[in-house]
């Protein structure tokens, strides 16, 4: 379990090489925002900077784990910039899957709890977006860090804002993460899960699998609705069940392919 206070995280995958010791007399003034392009391991980015000459402090991966493998008081080489590396901590965060997807939510929840420990240890303030908080591409030409400098930013922000809020006095936020409301799969999940709790259900005539698929279809777009859907939806699954598998069977594994897939 990651040590937030004092910024010990789960794991630690310590460089010998690809950084500079110490901070050239820089002080940190700020975090710097990155995604894998890709879902990378917390052993797999350490993997990939041993050939690489590019590091960072730390990693969120998929499950919302970090890892470390610079020291803070070290200079990571994440920014393509050496005085934003000089002054900077850089975060990577998994993607979810390739490099256009966005991050889970444990991702993003843990990443926004990272920033805020970050802020609070160095004393960098309120995690503000392009004020003390930046992407990789306001230093160099890059799609990094792709979704959360978009879709995901504001969602990464208020979260960051809200642990940093709710670490000031000692609390955790009062505003639940955004768990199930951010969760997106790309178009190959979805076909990739519907397939799989068709096939592995095996309902019956393809006209019902085909109403299973596209339920699978729909809900996947957003599991917190899906969730909720699928408690309305149990009666009416119902109809669509035959050959001696129950709604309830239907419905359970609809939730497991859905959760297993996030
Ligand atoms: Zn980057």
């Amino acid at each position: 379990m990651m040590d937030w206070t004092n910024l010990i995280a789960d794991e630690n995958w310590w460089m010998e090489k690809h950084f500079t010791p110490g901070r050239g007399g820089r002080r940190i003034t700020k975090t710097v925002i990155h995604h894998n392009a890709g879902r990378l391991s917390i052993k797999g980015c350490y993997d990939v900077w041993q050939t690489r000459q590019a590091s960072a402090h730390y990693q969120v991966d998929a499950y919302g784990r970090i890892g470390q493998y610079v020291h803070d008081s070290d200079t990571a080489w994440h920014a393509a910039n050496n005085d934003a590396n000089a002054t900077s901590i850089g975060i990577e965060h998994a993607n979810s899957g390739d490099a256009s997807s966005p991050v889970t939510a444990e991702t993003l929840e843990a990443g926004a709890h990272l920033v805020a420990a970050i802020h609070r240890h160095y004393d960098l303030g309120r995690p503000a977006w392009l004020v003390n908080v930046f992407p990789h591409n306001h230093y160099t030409q890059t799609g990094c860090p792709g979704h959360l400098a978009g879709s995901q930013n504001s969602a990464y922000m208020a979260r960051a804002q809200a642990w940093y809020d709710a670490m000031g006095s000692g609390t955790t936020p009062t505003t639940p993460s955004p768990q199930e409301d951010d969760m997106a799969l790309t178009e190959d999940d979805i076909t990739r899960i519907a397939a799989k709790v068709t096939d592995g259900l095996r309902i019956g005539p393809s006209g019902q699998q085909a109403t299973l698929a596209s339920f699978v279809h729909a809900a996947a777009r957003d599991s917190a609705a899906a969730l909720r859907a699928v408690e309305a939806l149990r009666a009416d699954l119902a109809k669509v069940a035959s050959g001696g598998v129950s709604a309830d069977a239907i419905v359970d594994a609809v939730v497991a392919r859905i959760k297993a897939s996030r």
